[in-house]
């Protein structure tokens, strides 16, 4: 089959995704919290209908994600939560009708926006929570390109700033907000859950009284055939039996761990110290984690029907550098090894590339692209800006 695949394509594997459905539905069930998937991570929602039918709702980071989760996950009518944080908004009005949940990000966001969700929430058939984004000063994430508690962080309120945010708009402003939420996690297992809890209690818990909900944002990697489930379900359990509050989690790799592909083919082979594959995939554009990280992906390579597993930089006979088909120097996927030759028009797997992959193909976290516009002179030799070309939420949606 891997032969009769059209290349570049990326591949589901319908049952591995069902495999982690069934994963987060046991610990749904178990823990009681629920569990939203982040379209950030995995929006591939052309086969959502299992996902749809076991998870809660979705995360969103701004319009785009927020109306794809409505969309094709499901929104208040359907029980279904949409969940948006963003680090800021420039408005709100047109989030009105999809979200379930609106987190801020600082004190001047709440007090600017509140009064328009509650004058919202008046008239409508669905009341939407409010909630504030913390920064609970601890995170176990060692790459600081994805620690949200890095120093000089922009993601959540740190306990100072939360402090001055009540002296400067009054302790009444937390009467907006229903919830709080924290993102400190990335591919951790639950221990890491763990040890965060308890500074979330220490800076915050002076807070909780009033609220309804916490949420523990995502990077919870509980599809990981190593993951510490039944410590993550103890976790919520003791939280909302001590705290009465309902728990979210919000993971959006742990849907899309490993449910497929990108398939690749050997465009060329050319040599300069080293043999150097080029292929039609290019990691600037297709896989970026592999330049922003770095990491190396698993490889195999697929020659006149024998699939062969990479075997190390240089561990085996034949290596290979696999560069990209465009004209960015760096475009580089990495050095592969293998014990048989790699021939022009060989297929090369890329294995676990569903997830921060086609959601990166240039909008990610479901982002506007920005217009195309010009400064040009008319015939009266004044200079003018035209707009050529605005972007909307269907290029997002059919990128992915
Ligand atoms: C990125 C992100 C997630 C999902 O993180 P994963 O590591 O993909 O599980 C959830 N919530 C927020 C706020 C995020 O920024």
């Amino acid at each position: 089959m891997l032969e009769s695949i059209p290349t570049p394509c990326y591949v589901l594997e319908q049952d591995k995704l069902n495999y982690n459905l069934e994963i987060l539905s046991r610990v749904q069930n178990l823990s009681g919290a629920k569990i939203l998937l982040a379209l950030k991570g995995y929006a591939f929602w052309r086969r959502f209908e299992k996902l749809r039918e076991i998870l809660s709702g979705s995360t969103a980071s701004g319009l785009y994600e927020a109306r794809l989760g409505f969309e094709e996950i499901g929104g208040f009518k359907q029980g279904k939560e949409v969940c948006v944080f963003s680090p800021a908004y420039k408005e709100v009005d047109s989030l009105l009708p999809f979200a379930t949940h609106i987190i801020f990000n600082s004190f001047h966001q709440l007090a600017r926006f509140a009064p328009l969700v509650k004058e919202h929430n008046k008239n409508a058939e669905f009341s939407i929570s409010i909630g504030l984004r913390i920064n609970p000063l601890y995170s176990e994430v060692e790459t600081e390109l994805y620690n949200p508690c890095a120093r000089f962080s922009r993601l959540g309120i740190t306990p100072d700033s939360f402090e001055k945010g009540l002296q400067k708009y009054g302790s009444e402003i937390l009467q907006n907000i229903e919830g709080l939420h924290f993102h400190t996690h990335c591919e951790q297992d639950s221990t890491a859950l763990a040890h965060t809890l308890p500074y979330v209690e220490k800076h915050f818990g002076a807070y909780f009284k009033g609220l309804k909900w916490l949420n523990f944002g995502g990077g919870h990697h509980i599809t990981r055939y190593d993951y510490d489930e039944n410590l993550l379900i103890k976790l919520i359990q003791d939280f909302k039996a001590h705290h009465h509050l309902e728990v979210f989690l919000e993971p959006g790799e742990a849907v899309g761990w490993q449910v497929g592909f990108l398939i690749a083919s050997v465009v060329d082979i050319v040599e300069n110290e080293k043999q150097i594959a080029i292929l039609d995939v290019s990691a600037s554009a297709h896989m970026p984690d592999c330049l922003e990280m770095p990491y190396r992906p698993s490889v195999y390579k697929v020659s006149k029907g024998a699939i062969e597993a990479d075997k190390g930089e240089q561990s085996a006979r034949y290596c290979y550098r696999f560069g990209a088909h465009t004209c960015l120097a760096g475009d580089v996927i990495g050095d592969f090894s293998f014990d048989s030759k790699l021939e022009i028009g060989d297929r090369v797997v890329f294995c676990d590339m569903l997830h921060y992959t086609i959601v990166k193909n240039t909008t990610f976290n479901g982002v506007e692209l920005p217009s195309l516009g010009v400064i040009e002179r008319d015939e009266n030799g004044m200079e003018n800006f035209k707009i050529l070309k605005t972007f909307d939420f269907s290029d997002y949606k059919e990128r992915n």
